[in-house]
């Protein structure tokens, strides 16, 4: 990678870790998805639940299989059919396990955490509930500020994340949000973690990966 290209992404990284630690975040940055899932492993030690959010990049750090291995209960919502009473119970036991694991839509360099959520449970589990909460973020989600977080849900996470789950929502047809009435709209809720919730520790782990919508 170009020298100057590298100390620009750098930089971006360093801001958003300082801005988080200011406003009562924990910050990491780990050079790899590798070395951030041996830094979760070490914070499941004394866990013996974990719950997962609907994350694509959390998943792409095969920590599940090793929290499992370990005797960890996971409370993973994607093993169960959708709309079942087991899957909703499966999303309740999420906001109050030992370990909450999560991504996020976008984290700005000026130190705030956006969600948009269909169903509202990493939005409530990540705010209120668990134990340890851990954000993983690829580079690819940090944005400038809140204006840029809403730009990216409207015109990256959402429509992707529409397209993935087959919805038939407008933006999978053009590639943007179009603030929809469909019946299969999945943005619901938006949350904006401003600091650091009173009750609840919230480690950001930022990646120098791109991972996840
Ligand atoms: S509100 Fe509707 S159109 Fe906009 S991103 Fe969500 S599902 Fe797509």
């Amino acid at each position: 990678m170009d020298e100057f290209v590298q100390a620009h992404k750098m930089k971006t990284i360093t801001t958003t870790m300082e801005s988080l630690k200011k406003h009562g975040f924990e910050a990491l940055f780990f050079a790899s998805r590798e070395e951030a899932a041996a830094h979760i492993f070490e914070m499941a030690a004394d866990c013996a639940t974990v719950g997962i959010g609907g994350t694509l990049t959390v998943r792409a750090l095969n920590i599940l299989p090793r929290l499992e291995e370990a005797g960890k209960t996971i409370f993973d919502h994607w093993k169960l059919k959708p709309g079942t009473p087991e899957e909703l119970e499966c999303r309740k036991r999420q906001m109050t396990a030992d370990l909450l694991l999560a991504s996020s839509n976008a984290v700005t360099m000026t130190g705030e955490i956006v969600n948009r959520d269909g169903c509202g449970n990493r939005t409530n589990s990540i705010t209120f509930g668990p134990k340890k909460v851990v954000i993983v973020v690829g580079r690819n989600k940090i944005v400038p500020d809140l204006d840029s977080a809403f730009a990216r849900i409207e015109e990256v996470a959402g429509p992707i994340r529409s397209a993935s789950l087959s919805r038939k929502t407008p933006c999978v047809a053009t590639g943007y949000c179009m603030d929809c009435d469909s019946p299969e709209r999945i943005c619901n809720v938006t949350s904006i973690i401003h600091r650091k919730p009173m009750l609840t520790k919230i480690t950001v782990i930022l990646l120098d990966e791109e991972l996840g919508y």
